[in-house]
């Protein structure tokens, strides 16, 4: 007899030898119907691998998480076989899940094109149909490898023989005539797997991920419980192609980017009007918050980073110089150590701490250009960073304050938090399991402090200390990580910062790593796709384009913007010899919120005609209170607040 405790705490007994499937089937036949695979002592295992004892079992449905990504695994195993059911000539090598779907990589010598997909999803679809039961077979590795050879598969065989010690056995999963090593689990059968697929794009991979390898065909494609998820996800991805940020950058005239500049952003004056509002406003914040601003030089000699330990461990994402007076330099990939060399400059006290030093911090990173994208991922960016000296006892208090002023700031530029992420103790690690206890128990209470329950990323903490990180949710339901604090006792210590006690003596400080936006340049790019462009008032790069109908509204529209200005608006005036509704449509692509248009009337009665952004009508008002009532609507929130 096999004991089962099902999630619920309930138990039952099943006969030796029975699976995870009869227990779903004891439940009720529809469960058994939706079941997909089970968790077996907390292990993702087939419905139909008998159970080896006492066990807890939770049969896993398409409502789960994991149902999902076996669906996602599955698609990729139907594709392989679909695939090389078309295409003989294909070898398959690997095929992972990642977020919303999967890839596989073939190996065959002429291209796949986009042309083919249409082909390969019906061929996949008839695998569904044909419903084959997935099977697991347990093999030995030399017979696996000498299996796959014969047929032809000799990226397979390679996997098997580099990845498997000697003598252990892999398990391989058969669906009709085709079969694939794999760890598992899989469905049932392959008329489990919902037809709420479709192939994406194609890209090229190294195999192996190495360029010394030859190239492989990257098919990715997107898998769903069901069609009205497929179609959402679908719909989300148009969505955000008419937000690319890269897109709009151009349409706004915002930025851009060239090839003799991989990953480095040529700001034009709209973009770094932006840019310098968004800076403003967090200096304020960051000022009322108790930080002090400092700025630390660009490059520095390979000596300052080797005691760092940058050049050890980071060297490779360094950008070094070398000069006429054979020095070795290298440009900064990150502020931190420079803001040690301030805090040590000078005797520093326990009545100095907490020190909250902030820099907009303009770094540089090398990043393979393949890895680049846009705004979001760059080479040349500034940072709103900062780093909080204190002492042991305060790491809670100022971890606490933190996370309320980033939640503060987040909340003003109109970004929805999804959660915040605690990450804790990882594999590869330093400290003892005493130092990750403690720490990890003070993210926690400084979280709970400022009124958050985090959620555990287990694992995913820094390699000296766990760290909190906020995920925020933009406006079509995409999540970003934005902002971050992470704890750092090891700094400090190689670079000897240390301050004089209540107790006369020599102590550490703890650095608190933390940034709001992360850097500008990417939570600019957030900040456009979020919008569409479309940003509130106090956001927009030109607030009032005021645009005149006739060549007689002329000089009144150059009066009213110049009075506009004075409020403290930025202001445009528009008296070419267009339409308005030329002029109009314009300036919505770019997405000015307000347009003032005058007329003969406007300038008689010094009135205003305004429209906004997106709206057909328009408003008359008078030139005094436009001014009074735009001025008020344009200002910060920080500032709004304060009136
Ligand atoms: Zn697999
Ligand atoms: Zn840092």
């Amino acid at each position: 007899m096999i004991n089962v405790t099902l999630p619920d705490g309930s138990k039952r007994e099943y006969a030796d030898g029975a699976s995870p499937l009869d227990v779903a089937e004891s439940i009720s036949k529809s469960l058994a119907k939706k079941a997909l695979a089970a968790r077996v002592n907390g292990e993702l295992r087939d419905l139909t691998r008998p159970l080896e004892g006492d066990s807890d079992v939770a049969i896993i449905t398409d409502k789960d998480a994991d149902g999902l990504e076996l669906i996602r695994h599955d698609a990729a195993h139907v594709l392989a076989q679909a695939v090389q059911a078309l295409y003989p000539d294909t070898q398959v090598t690997i095929g992972p899940v990642i977020d919303d779907g999967f890839y596989y990589d073939f190996a065959r010598k002429v291209p796949f094109s986009t042309d083919d997909f249409e082909k390969i999803e019906a061929k996949m679809r008839e695998i569904v149909d044909a419903d084959y039961p997935i099977l697991r077979e347990v093999w030995e590795k030399d017979a696996a490898i000498a299996e796959f050879k014969r047929i032809g598969e000799d990226y397979k065989a390679q996997i098997i023989d580099d990845i498997i010690p000697p003598g252990e056995a892999i398990t391989v999963y058969r669906q009709g005539d085709w079969f694939d090593l794999c760890r598992g689990p899989h469905l049932p059968s392959t008329g489990k797997l919902p037809k709420a697929f479709k192939l994406m794009k194609m890209a090229g991979a190294y195999w192996r991920g190495d360029s010394k390898n030859e190239m492989l065909q990257r098919m990715y494609g997107t898998a769903w419980a069901n069609e009205k998820d497929l179609k959402d996800h679908l719909h989300r991805l148009e969505e955000a192609e008419k937000r690319d940020h890269r897109k709009l950058g151009r349409q706004m005239d915002l930025f851009h980017m060239q090839e003799e500049g991989k990953g480095m952003v040529f700001w034009h004056e709209k973009g770094l009007t932006l840019w310098r509002v968004i800076e403003a406003y967090v200096r304020r914040r960051l000022t009322e918050a108790g930080y002090v601003e400092v700025r630390t030089p660009q490059v520095l000699d390979r000596k300052f980073w080797e005691q760092s330990g940058h050049w050890d461990k980071y060297r490779e994402n360094m950008f070094v110089c070398e000069t006429e007076e054979e020095e070795t330099l290298s440009l900064k990939p990150m502020n931190c150590p420079g803001h040690v060399q301030i805090f040590k400059f000078g005797q520093k006290s326990y009545r100095d701490l907490p020190l909250r030093m902030a820099e907009f911090g303009a770094c540089h990173r090398y990043e393979p250009s393949g890895a680049l994208h846009g705004l979001m991922r760059v080479r040349a960016f500034t940072q709103d960073d900062a780093h909080i000296f204190c002492r042991e006892d305060q790491i809670e208090e100022e971890t606490a304050a933190f996370i309320k002023l980033a939640s503060s700031i987040h909340e003003d530029f109109g970004l929805v938090r999804d959660h915040i992420s605690l990450g804790t103790r990882p594999a590869l690690r330093a400290g003892s399991e005493e130092f990750w206890d403690k720490a990890e128990a003070q993210m926690l209470n400084a979280a709970r402090a400022a009124g958050v329950e985090p959620v555990v990323a287990e694992g995913d903490g820094a390699f000296y200390a766990p760290k909190l990180d906020f995920q925020l949710k933009d406006a079509i339901g995409r999540s970003w990580t934005c902002g971050t604090i992470q704890l750092d006792y090891v700094l400090p210590e190689r670079l000897g910062a240390e301050y004089t006690g209540e107790d006369g003596q020599k102590h550490r400080p703890v650095m608190l790593h933390r940034a709001i936006l992360g850097s500008l340049e990417r939570f600019i790019g957030v900040l456009i796709e979020n919008y569409a462009g479309s940003f509130p008032m106090w956001l927009s790069p030109v607030q009032v384009v005021v645009a005149a109908i006739t060549d007689g509204a002329a000089e009144y529209a150059e009066e009213a913007a110049a009075e506009l200005r004075k409020a403290g608006l930025r202001v445009e005036v528009d008296t070419r010899n267009e339409t308005i509704n030329y002029k109009v449509r314009e300036h919505s692509l770019q997405k000015v919120p307000v347009i003032a248009v005058v007329g003969a009337r406007e300038a008689e009665g010094r009135k205003l005609a305004l429209r906004r952004l997106g709206s057909n009508g328009q408003e008359i008002v008078s030139l005094d209170d436009a001014i009074v009532n735009l001025a008020h609507e344009a200002l910060p929130p920080d500032l709004k607040r304060a009136r």
